[in-house]
């Protein structure tokens, strides 16, 4: 058989497998120059690698390419100095080592018939130019909207005069790069946004004043681009359409005006809201589709191709979105972040495999912290070139040794799932008669059920491998585990909250909370009775679980107050771009809020607290204190063992590892990558690379 015909083969091969009902999602469609393959379509998102970890970025979007997207795009991409978003890692075209750069992307894309998009970038205010120490520039003088404590240089004529030169120079680089589209970037708070808005934009010149003037630079900026590189690249915009909670009907009725007036511009439009916390918002407050509201409306006013996001992950509902005319393109970050082959695994009928997005948000911590992008569900996303894991292979078993892995957590799960890949002989062992651990937990709280995403997709999994067993209601005790007789024993025993205090504020317990049945812990609450009265929550935690908690409570009609040491509730929500809907929901709940407060005592009905600037002290009345303090690896069993084997003249087991949370207490994504790192390397001798960049 020819290439040719086998190609064919494989293409009705692919139909045949998969539902009818999703072919119009792999019909090819034209934008501008170029042509997608398929509707899927990788918007640009964060990776916390930019242009300080080329190799890692290649390496990670040639595997969405791999895994079926049509279109692959950038994270934004800085065009000059001028606009450096360090430590935020932004990627950047300025100079010949850049366009090197990005080609390994773009190579790594089109190996895989995919089109590359490169988001052109200019921050203005948002950006200090710490790195570069670059005056950053904007339509006025504008206050560093990051919060640093620098100003913007208002631009004049020939500031915008070299803006439009650097952003042509860029397009002409990507072009070199061989970039297929390239983004004007109208939105998100960046420089273009500041200009066209009627509210920020209080020029007196010809980029000033009416619509059509303050539209001046973004339609500049779009002919020049197409000028520039329009032959053989298409040209996107990534608008905002505004809508979104606070914004005036007036400003958002001329963004619509303004599209209509450009409709026909640019080769596609990449929609938007301006704001980040319901577009990329956590499954917590934001579910799937959550855009359509506000722009469903753009298909009638524009014939070119519209891409939009809404953490789809159903293919029935991208299904609907383009059968209704809402899109042409199903825009994702995020579900191609935890399942780099979703579009493969729709085509190849098979969408029970998808590993959905649970919207927790950690993929976006990366780009806050400055360091490579992470995913609760997908513990291989920004490991595919430094360690070489790909999403979807593993290696072979490279032994027919059989593995215990003790506790049905996250870790516990994904260390059975990918040793099952492997083709070990898996028996996993959980104590209850509930699998999932705190992601089975967890998942009860408020706003959390899409959590339960990252053991259903485990579960289903496994109930597809007859190497792995899977035993209920097993707690096994030092003598159990040893009479299994398992060459390889794994701990996954997960942690318990601690009720004494100890956390990171004291770092010791309180020797002031005596041992009361008023202190609990969120393992308490996600599993016990809700007390009855007042109830404190103290929150020295700071992420999500304070919050949930707290939540929990006031929905169950406790009075609540969440203390915490922190200026602000959940401050570590900041970095999954939640903080500020959480501390508004819990204001709007009723819940009262005492910040920078730590806790010194409680003795059943009242509790002190004591300013953490100023040390004066307060009481609150309550019956419970919730410690959402620090956990305790629940590492006994592997103590007990260790001990043991240490005593013992003969061999007990090959191996005896803990992972997850029973090693050291962290987030859920840690746990599944700990889990999935023990099964990558079991067998796999001392020495196993890692390329760090
Ligand atoms: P992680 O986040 O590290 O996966 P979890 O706390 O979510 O940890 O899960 C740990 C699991 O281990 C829980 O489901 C718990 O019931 C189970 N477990 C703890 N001790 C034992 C034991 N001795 N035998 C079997 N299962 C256990
Ligand atoms: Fe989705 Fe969470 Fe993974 Fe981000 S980290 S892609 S929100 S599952």
């Amino acid at each position: 058989m020819c290439r040719h015909s086998l190609a064919n083969a494989t293409i009705r091969n692919l139909r045949a497998l998969r539902d009818k009902r999703h072919d119009l999602l792999f019909e090819p469609v034209q934008i501008g120059p170029v042509t997608a393959k398929n509707r899927f379509y990788q918007v640009p998102h964060c990776t916390g690698m930019g242009w300080l970890r080329p190799k890692m970025a290649a390496a990670l979007r040639g595997m969405k390419a791999e895994g079926g997207w049509g279109v692959v795009c950038t994270e934004w991409c800085s065009i000059h100095p001028a606009s450096d978003d360090l430590p935020h890692p932004n990627a950047a075209l300025w100079n010949q080592d850049h366009i090197t750069d990005h080609a390994l992307m773009t190579e790594a894309v089109h190996s895989h018939g995919a089109l590359a998009g490169v988001e052109l970038w200019f921050g203005g205010a948002s950006s200090a130019n710490h790195y570069t120490r670059e005056t950053a520039i904007d339509m006025t003088s504008i206050p560093n909207l990051a919060g640093h404590p620098y100003q913007t240089r208002a631009m004049d004529k020939s500031d915008i005069r070299e803006l439009r030169r650097w952003h042509r120079e860029a397009a002409l680089r990507a072009r070199e790069a061989d970039f297929d589209i390239v983004y004007v970037y109208a939105t998100h708070g960046y420089l273009l946004s500041h200009f066209l808005s009627a509210q920020t934009n209080r020029r007196s010149d010809e980029y000033g004043g009416s619509m059509e003037n303050r539209t001046r630079l973004l339609r500049e900026l779009i002919e020049e681009t197409k000028d520039a590189v329009g032959d053989r690249c298409a040209v996107a915009v990534r608008y905002s359409v505004g809508g979104d909670d606070g914004e005036s009907t007036a400003l958002t009725q001329e963004r619509r005006d303004r599209l209509e007036m450009l409709a026909e511009l640019p080769d596609l439009w990449d929609i938007n809201i301006n704001n980040y916390y319901q577009e990329m918002g956590v499954s917590r407050f934001i579910k799937e589709a959550s855009l359509e509201e506000h722009m469903s409306f753009v298909k009638s006013v524009t014939t070119k191709p519209v891409v939009t996001v809404g953490r789809f992950t159903s293919p029935d509902t991208m299904v609907s979105q383009v059968r209704r005319g809402i899109v042409d393109f199903i825009g994702a970050a995020r579900p191609s972040i935890a399942d780099p082959f979703l579009p493969k695994k729709i085509e190849e009928g098979r969408p029970e495999d998808i590993r959905e997005c649970i919207g927790c948000n950690i993929c976006y911590t990366g780009d806050g912290v400055g360091t490579p992008i992470r995913c609760t569900q997908n513990p291989t996303m920004g490991e595919e070139w430094r360690r070489g894991w790909h999403p979807e292979l593993i290696a072979k078993k490279a032994s027919d040794a059989s593995v215990l892995v003790v506790g049905a957590g996250p870790a516990g799960l994904e260390a059975a799932r990918a040793l099952g890949q492997r083709g070990y002989q898996v028996m996993l062992a959980e104590a209850t008669r509930e699998l999932g651990g705190r992601v089975a937990r967890e998942s009860g709280l408020p706003g959390l059920g899409e959590w339960r995403r990252v053991l259903d997709y485990r579960l289903g999994q496994i109930a597809k491998m007859p190497n792995v067993e899977i035993f209920r209601e097993s707690e096994l005790n030092v003598d159990e585990v040893l009479s299994i007789g398992a060459d390889h024993v794994v701990m996954a025993t997960g942690a318990s909250w601690r009720s004494d205090g100890f956390g990171r504020s004291h770092p010791y317990p309180l020797d002031t909370l005596t041992p009361s049945t008023g202190i609990l812990t969120p393992d308490d609450i996600m599993t016990g009775p809700i007390p009855d009265g007042p109830a404190v929550v103290y929150d020295d935690d700071s992420f999500y679980m304070g919050g949930a908690i707290a939540e929990k409570l006031r929905r169950a009609g406790l009075p609540v107050t969440l203390v915490t040491p922190e200026n602000v509730v959940s401050d570590w929500c900041e970095y999954t771009a939640e903080q500020y809907q959480v501390q508004k929901n819990l204001l709007e709940l009723g819940v009262e809020i005492k910040t920078a407060h730590s806790l010194l005592a409680f003795d059943d009905r009242e509790v002190m607290v004591s300013c953490t600037h100023t040390e004066q002290q307060q009481t609150i009345k309550a019956d419970a204190l919730i410690m959402v303090t620090a956990r305790q690896p629940n590492d006994e069993l592997y103590q007990a063992l260790n001990q043991r084997s240490e005593s013992e003249s003969h061999t007990l087991f090959r191996s005896l590892r803990r992972i997850g949370d029973c090693e050291a207490p962290a987030i859920i994504a840690a746990a599944v990558y700990s889990g999935h790192r023990y099964a990558q390397e079991l067998d796999a001798g001392p020495d196993i690379p890692c390329r760090y960049e």
